[in-house]
């Protein structure tokens, strides 16, 4: 056992530590909040699964691993939305999707390694990681961050940064105003005014020519991602793509 080994016997010891869902003592330093066993039923999304909005495709038993293909409601998308792709590991669920409250609204940062390694894994299997030339996280209005003392989507795009071997981290997307949480408004109508005008760009061609990869640590309705998307490609964005831990099942909007 190393010098690690022995800290972590100790710590144990004195404060043990406990998976967050089943309860389970935890004996290794690789996830400090939840068993292998839990980590590892978190529904995640494999392929066939939709080549827009990322969500698992509902295939016949035994279909799977196919190819990727668009689901029902993306194939009759606008094909000049300003989302190009999105893509996610896993289901917003089970014990990732606690992870990431308890990463967000617990202020548990170190979750930031356990959900970015399903994220490589993820991206390393299906998606070009050579083709991004910037990786922006969704930005929190400056009140926000200073109250949570970090913003969840840099720490995760910082996590994965290394996986898109041609892509700068940018922080040149701004929120400018504070929003509500998204998922606490009730209507499609009410999400879209919320988040609209409430960011900006350092300046008007911030991100001429990129393709931008956009990180953010759960996709639901995708409001807040595709105002995002809209600064960006006005601001010069060729394309962007979506990477977030999770997405939820409900549709795009
Ligand atoms: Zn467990
Ligand atoms: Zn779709």
């Amino acid at each position: 056992m190393g010098a690690s080994g022995w800290t972590l016997t100790l710590k144990n010891l004195f404060l043990p530590v406990f998976c967050q869902t089943c309860g389970l003592r935890l004996l290794t330093d690789e996830n400090r909040f939840f068993c292998p066993t839990c980590w590892e039923a978190s529904r995640r999304i494999d392929r066939p699964f939709c080549t827009v909005c990322g969500r698992p495709q509902v295939v016949a038993v035994g279909m799977g691993g196919g190819p990727n293909f668009p689901c029902g409601p993306c194939s009759q998308r606008d094909p000049n939305a300003a989302i190009r792709r999105v893509f996610g590991p896993a289901i917003y669920g089970d014990a990732i999707g606690e992870a990431i409250r308890l990463f967000k609204f617990h202020g548990k940062r170190r979750l930031a390694d356990p959900l970015a390694e399903v994220m490589i894994e993820f991206a390393e299997q299906e998606m070009e990681v050579e083709s991004y030339t910037r990786i922006v996280p969704v930005p929190l209005y400056r009140v926000r961050e200073r109250e949570r003392g970090f913003n969840q989507a840099l720490l995760l795009a910082r996590a994965i940064g290394q996986t898109f071997p041609k892509a700068s981290l940018a922080g040149s997307l701004y929120r400018i105003r504070p929003t509500q949480v998204q998922s606490r408004l009730k209507s499609a109508d009410a999400r879209r005014k919320n988040v609209l005008g409430a960011f900006a760009v350092s300046s008007a061609d911030a991100f001429r020519g990129d393709r931008v990869l956009l990180i953010d640590d759960v996709v639901t309705t995708g409001g807040t991602v595709t105002e995002c998307a809209r600064v960006l490609r006005e601001a010069g964005a060729e394309s962007v793509d979506v990477f977030a831990a999770a997405l939820s099942e409900v549709p795009f909007e």
